[in-house]
């Protein structure tokens, strides 16, 4: 299989510092099961093209992977298309040889990241049994120009139909060479349904990771998140479900004057948060829709929270998390200290049982009625830790922010904004229900009439009798 990257253009050559591979040699790696090839068959000042030619041996192949092409006749173990089409094994040599790139760094040059390419690919060959037109469904969407040369099977028995292989052309006037691999990454396995290895939880990762940022609003959003899971059901679900959350940054919605208040009731929340574990003794904390990872921060740098762990649904917020750890550079002590972990409050999930204070911090509101409902359960009912400190904006308090309209909520995302009473309604109902005794707190600048922008519930088992 092939894959043809070529572009034109006065920044041409910046291609091969962002592949990190040097134009001028040939390289060539041997893999488990074949060899890869990578050179630059045309280099000029206003033209490059790279080549990727992955070699498959098809007996390396049928004595190293899990055999799924014999199905048919017996020699199928050795006569297939898989050194043919481009498939999961492509985009492993891809992400093996091209992982800089793919993921968007560049050391030397790392300005070359952002940059926009007009680029021309070919692929030789994708497999597609539902025809031209999915390819074209596929990357359409995504800027691509699509060509599709498509062969009869039998050009002396026209009934046959066409093949489902396809050589693939995709021209694109302005996208950047992570933003490619990434498409390619995911979309390649996917249109060709067979994946040399076993599908496990980490895929889901690898497709948020690959896929979060563009696949979010793809119109075949669903299809492609089921096929590349394999039509795995919870994997999909998990998936879809984070695909389809919003991602919350500070800036991105309210007013700038909102925002710099936001910031800085934010930064008072998490300290109270921090204070109040200090004061409650609490060693052992899980942070439940940790986000960016800010509170978490702030945990690490108290000896007295010995075990640690966050959790979101959002993969990348995960990501950012890690960079404002700085994970690389944590000491054995702190990497002994914290964890995080990929997953969902709608269900039960071992691993964030056994902590003695749980922290959900501007997270409720983020959930609609049902999810509400779920998190209820899996986070009082299943987790059950001593403590659960849970904040959210109090709605009372919204009139006071100049930047929102009236009856607008802090954030698009927010499904919900409860007034103090409200929110006392719900904390004590909770209590009520899983044998917790709870109090309440303002949180920020207090204003007589309105209460405190943002309100904290601290809930406490009750001593069971
Ligand atoms: N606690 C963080 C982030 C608050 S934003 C902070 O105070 O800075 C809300 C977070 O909840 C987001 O990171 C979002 O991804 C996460 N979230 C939303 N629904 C979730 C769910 N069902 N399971 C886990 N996390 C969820």
């Amino acid at each position: 299989m092939v894959l043809n990257i070529k572009t034109t253009g006065e920044n041409a050559n910046n291609l091969g510092f962002l592949l990190h591979k040097h134009p001028s040699r040939y390289q060539t790696e041997t893999l488990p099961y074949g060899t890869v090839h990578m050179f630059y068959p045309e280099i000029s000042k206003e033209l490059c093209s790279f080549v990727m030619f992955v070699e498959i041996n098809s007996i390396a192949l049928a004595r190293t992977t899990k055999d799924n092409y014999s199905a048919t006749f017996k020699l199928g173990h050795y006569v297939n298309d898989r050194p043919y089409v481009a498939s999961s094994f492509l985009t492993t040599v891809i992400s093996k040889f091209l992982g800089s790139a793919l993921n968007g760094k560049c050391n030397k040059h790392p300005n070359l990241v952002e940059e926009q390419f007009s680029l021309e690919i070919e692929v030789s060959v994708v497999k597609s049994i539902k025809g031209k037109l999915q390819i074209a469904n596929f990357f359409e969407p995504l800027g691509y120009k699509v060509s599709v040369e498509e062969k009869q099977l039998d050009s002396s028995n026209l009934n046959w139909g066409v093949s489902s292989y396809f050589n693939l052309k995709l021209e694109h006037n302005s996208i950047t060479i992570s933003d490619l691999l990434s498409h390619l990454y995911v979309l390649l396995p996917v249109l060709d349904n067979n994946k040399h290895y076993y599908v496990s939880e980490d895929e889901v990762e690898k497709l948020l990771n690959k896929g979060e940022t563009w696949l979010k609003n793809h119109p075949a959003k669903e299809l492609i998140t089921k096929k590349y899971l394999k039509f795995k059901k919870s994997y999909t679900q998990l998936a879809l479900e984070q695909l389809s959350e919003e991602i919350i940054t500070e800036t991105n919605n309210i007013s700038q004057q909102t925002d710099i208040k936001k910031t800085s009731l934010h930064q008072i929340r998490l300290e109270t948060v921090v204070e109040t574990f200090k004061a409650l003794h609490v060693k052992t904390i899980v942070d439940l829709g940790c986000g960016e990872g800010k509170l978490l921060k702030l945990l690490l740098k108290e000896a007295q929270f010995q075990n640690i762990l966050g959790m979101d649904i959002s993969y990348r917020s995960l990501e950012i998390a890690k960079k404002r750890l700085y994970w690389d550079t944590l000491s054995e002590y702190q990497k002994q200290k914290i964890k995080l972990i990929h997953g969902s409050l709608n269900y039960k999930d071992q691993r964030i049982s056994g902590f003695e204070g749980a922290a959900l911090v501007e997270v409720i509101e983020h959930l609609d009625k049902p999810r509400l409902e779920s998190l209820e359960q899996v986070v009082f009912k299943y987790a059950k830790p001593q403590y659960i400190i849970v904040t959210t904006p109090n709605r009372e308090y919204n009139v006071l922010f100049e930047g929102l309209k009236e009856g607008q909520m802090r954030h698009q995302d927010h499904r919900f904004e409860w007034t103090r009473k409200e929110f006392e309604m719900w904390g004590s109902r909770i209590a009520e229900t899983f044998n917790y005794e709870v109090t309440y707190k303002p949180l920020g600048e207090i204003n007589e009439q309105y209460g405190g922008p943002s309100q904290m519930a601290i809930f406490k088992t009750k001593n069971e009798a």
